[in-house]
């Protein structure tokens, strides 16, 4: 098995989640005593959520790039990102690499698109739902992507404020499902979990639609890749 390396700490709350399930997939594929070799560069998120908040994507790209560089340098040989909003700066992040980078967006579309969806909503974080880069990773796949038309300050603001600190609501969890339900009745068939916090507070078992969780869908993905 390939050593795997995840760029994470966007927020740790996701990160301490894609530890577990890398490892919990490892351990199902190998059996025995087996777990993942895994580096992880865990950022301090409050710089960087001042450069998103600043619209500073190269400096925080410069940022990631430098992360992902030093990450193949002490071994690793798959590379992961562990959040949706910075692959907003993936090319900034991939350059120079020469070993491969495991796009959050593309185990999502492939798992879509295997269980036979073609419009479905998206949730995340407002970077993630109001700029091009993953609906268009998306719709060059063949999927139509819907997202929220109201209630995107109050998605994004329970991203930064609550789950990226553990805190999880029951109010908060409603506002979620109120977005899913409208996003339902205008066609989407299923929802991506877009933000990879969002698992903290949404599952199969109280939404409205199916959902397809980016955290544990690109951990299982990037396991896969290192045992390919
Ligand atoms: N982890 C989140 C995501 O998947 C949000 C935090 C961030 O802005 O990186 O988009």
């Amino acid at each position: 098995m390939q050593t795997i390396g995840l760029i994470g700490g966007m927020s740790w709350q996701s990160t301490a989640h894609y530890y577990r399930i890398i490892n919990e997939e490892t351990s199902a594929r190998r059996g025995g005593l087996h777990s993942a070799p895994l580096i992880v560069h865990s950022l301090d998120f409050a710089p960087i959520a001042a450069m998103q908040a600043a619209g500073e994507w190269d400096r925080a790209g410069a940022e990631l790039n430098a992360a992902a560089l030093g990450l193949q340098q002490v071994g690793a040989q798959i590379l992961g990102l562990a959040t949706n909003t910075m692959h907003v700066v993936a090319d900034s992040v991939t350059k120079g690499l020469d070993v491969p980078f495991i796009h959050i967006a593309d185990p999502t579309a492939d798992a879509l698109l295997a269980d036979g969806y073609d419009t479905i909503g998206l949730l995340g974080t407002r970077f993630t739902m109001e700029m091009d880069f993953y609906k268009d990773r998306l719709a060059v796949r063949g999927l139509d992507v819907l997202v929220p038309e109201v209630d995107r300050t109050n998605l994004n603001g329970i991203i930064y404020e609550q789950l990226c600190k553990g805190i999880v609501r029951d109010d908060s969890r409603r506002i979620y499902i109120a977005a899913i339900e409208r996003l339902a009745a205008r066609g989407a068939q299923a929802i991506i979990l877009g933000c990879t916090e969002i698992g903290m507070l949404i599952d199969d078992g109280i939404s409205p639609l199916p959902c397809y969780d980016t955290t544990d869908l690109h951990a299982r993905a990037l396991v896969g890749a290192a045992l390919a």
